[in-house]
């Protein structure tokens, strides 16, 4: 498996892979960069088809984070950690302690969190290792917990923004929403969406979280396969990455595509396909911010639940920003928060 010849590898400061005999874990933490501070990120618990599939996971996922923590103004670096599930290892309080240890080993260079697969009961195991870990259950109005309802909103917030850009409407009053994934973040949204007076079409691969949302929100369910072409004014992936590509795109009959999910762009030329069809697409680690704005209130402490609404209530306004320039200059809204993170980063170093 080639490392410093893989095509997502970035310069990253540094990778760490971790084993544990007895727990069975097997995990990669990739810490992509420390300019702004600690290397900040959640931990992915997923069953990879390879362990090359796992580096690209982690490689992708903690540049993500750098550009992510830059554009939404927080003293971190960007890292990531992600576990390779495999059935040997079930989750257990041990496999998160090994885990918790592996952490504990960077010295505080990297900081972790929730990701996929991974719940506040798994941090606390981490806790018992560590101090470098955040999204611990949450005690009265601290900021704290599980950080997946601050995505939610902020999400949430993003759409109107990108509905208000593209297709010049006030609210979601009447609009239709396809959600892809309503896990975690995609059952919030959806009921924030429903309030807000949207239609909602959701798919999902897991029944109980289909059938856990259709239990508190109205909403049509449809095949994951015909999701992202759905007659839908928005799509909003909220499940995995890599959804959006020359083969999806051409198919899409949204106008808008705004969502949850990391890495939903497969390639970068993607984000060109998009704007060459007019389709407006909300950066994801811009509009996905939420949830690590959240987690570093609750990491830097003192903070208030008040304090993260002001915060997340600040991504509508970075989205205007790139949608603005990006109407401007022509150029796709993913080059263009790109730069804009770019532009953070070489700021913050000096
Ligand atoms: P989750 O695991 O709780 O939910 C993901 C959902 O997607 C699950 O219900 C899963 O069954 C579903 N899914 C998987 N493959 C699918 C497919 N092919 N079609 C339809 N549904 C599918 O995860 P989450 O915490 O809700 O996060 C969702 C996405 O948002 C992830 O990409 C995550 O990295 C990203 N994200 C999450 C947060 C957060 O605060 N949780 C923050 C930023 C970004």
């Amino acid at each position: 498996m080639g490392v410093f010849d893989h095509h997502e590898f970035d310069d990253h400061e540094s990778l760490h892979f971790f084993s544990d005999k007895a727990t069975g874990l097997q995990a990669i933490i990739a810490i992509h960069s420390t300019a702004l501070g600690p290397a900040a990120g959640g931990c992915r618990r997923w069953m990879y088809s390879s362990n090359t599939d796992a580096l690209t996971d982690a490689l992708r996922l903690s540049r993500g984070m750098t550009y992510k923590n830059a554009v939404a103004e927080l003293p971190f670096g960007g890292g990531k950690a992600v576990i390779l599930a495999n059935n040997a290892a079930p989750k257990s309080p041990e496999l998160f302690s090994a885990l918790g240890r592996a952490v504990a080993s960077l010295g505080g260079r990297y900081i972790t969190a929730e990701d996929v697969g991974v719940s506040v009961e798994d941090m606390r195991h981490v806790q018992q290792q560590t101090e470098f870990v955040s999204g611990l259950p949450q005690s009265g109005t601290n900021a704290g917990g599980d950080p997946s309802p601050w995505t939610a909103v902020g999400v949430f917030l993003g759409i109107q923004a990108a509905v208000k850009s593209r297709l010049n409407l006030d609210s979601c009053e009447g609009l239709t929403v396809a959600v892809q994934g309503v896990g975690h973040v995609g059952g919030h949204l959806c009921r924030l969406l429903h309030e807000a007076g949207a239609k909602l079409l959701v798919a999902d691969v897991n029944r109980d979280n289909l059938k856990s949302v259709g239990e508190k929100t109205p909403v049509k369910v449809i095949a994951p396969s015909e999701i992202l072409y759905a007659d839908a004014d928005v799509i909003a992936p909220c499940a995995l990455g890599n959804v959006l590509s020359s083969a999806t795109i051409s198919r899409i009959k949204a106008k808008v595509i705004a969502g949850a999910a990391n890495n939903q762009l497969s390639t970068e030329a993607d984000g060109a396909r998009l704007t060459e069809r007019e389709i407006l697409y909300a950066p994801d680690y811009v509009i996905n911010a939420g949830g690590i704005i959240s987690v570093s209130h609750e990491y830097l402490g003192k903070s208030s639940e008040d304090q993260v609404r002001n915060d997340v209530a600040k991504i509508p306004q970075r989205l205007d920003l790139i949608f603005a320039e990006s109407k401007k200059t022509g150029r796709p809204t993913n080059e263009v928060a790109d730069k804009l993170a770019r532009r953070i980063i070489a700021a913050g170093k000096k």
